[in-house]
């Protein structure tokens, strides 16, 4: 009967199976199928009496068909990075290491790692150095975090501290966003107990004038740096000016948008961020690190950790670095990429996708029966297909059919979104192994199931 003691001589077997194991899925993985299996794999009731590492972890191989290959260059839904060589090796030392990085006290490897991995990545965007950062589970948190330091900051602007005290008492909180909004910052304002709807959204000038009727009154107003329909950004210089002058903590969501920052080719618009108050984005997005990781920044440290602060008589302190207490020491892989390939490398890697991004804009363009519905301003493109003489529901019909149907046929993933009114696809370019030549199949696998659907190739 096999218990983790009496079976440890399986410790080094099982991890040159996953080694084994890893070695043919990367060998697959540029050109697989990115769902290359659907269906139930796993099941039955809890053993009684284990098999064993190795067996379980076979078992495991075995359904693995069922995995997405999302880390692979043509998925190309949602905005999912892949995972780099070093990324994935230092992963890998993360669960061997098994760090809780929640204090230097528990791991001093992990905390300084984090520390560094934190300045590396103030340094990475242009943000200025003093500023203080936490590593989190994704954007949703870090949004969170950033906000829980706005929301700090706004209470004591009213003479209450929140964080103890709550909101007794307090005004209903004015918070100001675009219709760029990431719905993951209306779920961090409900996890905060501001509320979901509590956002008014501003187009145009109207911020300035929102803003104005405040009267001095303190306000968060939540900027947008990278659109998930189209890549497209708010005005984040001109709204750092309005929080500046009518004191108001601007929050910028940037998951993927902040990487901007890392080529002359974007950074205009990204420009103004370095004067936001917090800042967050997504390790496992386009930093190409495993799931899970994100990253909040927050100018003034004095709102960053007391939101966090956790006392227990057996703790060693009470400043915990962000919402969770014990955590998994995601700085490795962090760390470990930026020294494996540098500013440079990463700005290399945003450029290309930039020029793949660029590329695939001209193709649909090109194509009689593509449609482009915004302009292509970073990483994102969004289109429909658009056969002549169908109406706009019909095209909808069309285009929704089509996101079922590229996702059965597997070649590549592409799912679709809402833009204006119309269905459309909106693929992002966030991943290291994506080339043109997964690109272009993108559009041509579209071409050929509309050709297919419509019966006719024109
Ligand atoms: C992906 C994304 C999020 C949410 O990120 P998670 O890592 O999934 O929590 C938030 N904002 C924007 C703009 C995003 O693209």
């Amino acid at each position: 009967m096999p218990d983790p003691l009496a079976s440890r001589d399986e410790e080094v077997p099982a991890l040159e199976y996953a080694l084994e194991a890893a070695r043919r899925y990367l060998e697959e993985l540029d050109e697989a199928r990115v769902l290359p299996a659907r269906g139930e794999r796993f099941g039955g009731p809890l053993p009684a009496d284990g098999d064993g590492a190795l067996a379980a972890l076979a078992e495991l191989v075995a359904g693995s068909d069922i995995a997405t290959r999302s880390s692979g260059p043509r998925f190309f839904h949602f905005v999912i990075g892949g995972t780099t060589p070093a990324a994935l090796g230092a992963d890998w030392l993360t669960a061997l290491f098994d760090q809780n990085s929640f204090s230097p006290t528990s791991s001093p490897f992990g905390t300084q790692l984090e520390e560094v991995a934190v300045r590396w990545l103030l340094e990475l965007f242009e943000l200025p150095a003093d500023w203080g950062g936490v590593l989190t589970s994704g954007a949703t948190t870090a949004n969170f975090v950033g906000l829980a330091s706005a929301r700090r900051w706004w209470a004591e602007q009213h003479g209450v501290d929140v964080d103890e005290r709550g909101f007794a008492g307090l005004p209903a909180v004015p918070v100001f966003s675009s219709g760029y909004i990431h719905a993951s910052a209306r779920k961090a304002l409900a996890m905060l107990g501001l509320g979901r709807e509590t956002v008014r959204l501003v187009e145009g000038d109207a911020l300035e004038s929102a803003l104005r009727g405040l009267g001095g009154a303190p306000a968060i107003v939540i900027g947008n740096a990278g659109d998930v329909n189209t890549g497209d950004f708010d005005p984040l210089a001109h709204w750092a000016d309005l929080a500046g002058e009518h004191n108001a903590w601007l929050h910028v969501d940037g998951a993927f948008g902040l990487f901007a920052r890392l080529t002359p080719k974007a950074v205009g618009l990204v420009e103004g961020v370095e004067r936001a108050h917090s800042v967050i984005a997504d390790g496992h997005k386009w930093l190409n690190v495993p799931y899970d990781c994100g990253f909040a920044f927050v100018r003034e440290q004095q709102y960053l950790r007391p939101p966090f602060r956790l006392a227990a008589a057996y703790l060693p302190s009470d400043e915990l670095p962000g919402p969770e207490a014990s955590r998994r020491a995601r700085a490795l892989a962090v760390w470990a990429t930026l020294r494996a390939y540098g500013r440079a490398g990463y700005r290399a890697m945003v450029e290309r996708h930039l020029e793949l991004a660029m590329r695939l804009s001209e193709r649909v363009d090109a194509e009689l029966e593509l449609e482009r519905l915004a302009e292509t301003k970073l990483n994102l493109v969004c289109f429909r297909v658009h056969p002549r003489g169908l109406s706009d529901e019909e095209l909808d019909e069309l285009n929704r059919a089509l996101g079922r149907d590229v996702l059965e046929d597997g070649r590549v993933f592409v799912g679709t979104t809402v833009h204006n009114g119309k269905v459309a696809f909106r693929p992002a370019i966030v991943n290291w192994r994506t080339t043109e030549r997964d690109v272009d199949l993108l559009v041509e696998v579209l071409l050929e199931l509309a050709a297919r659907r419509l019966g006719v190739r024109a």
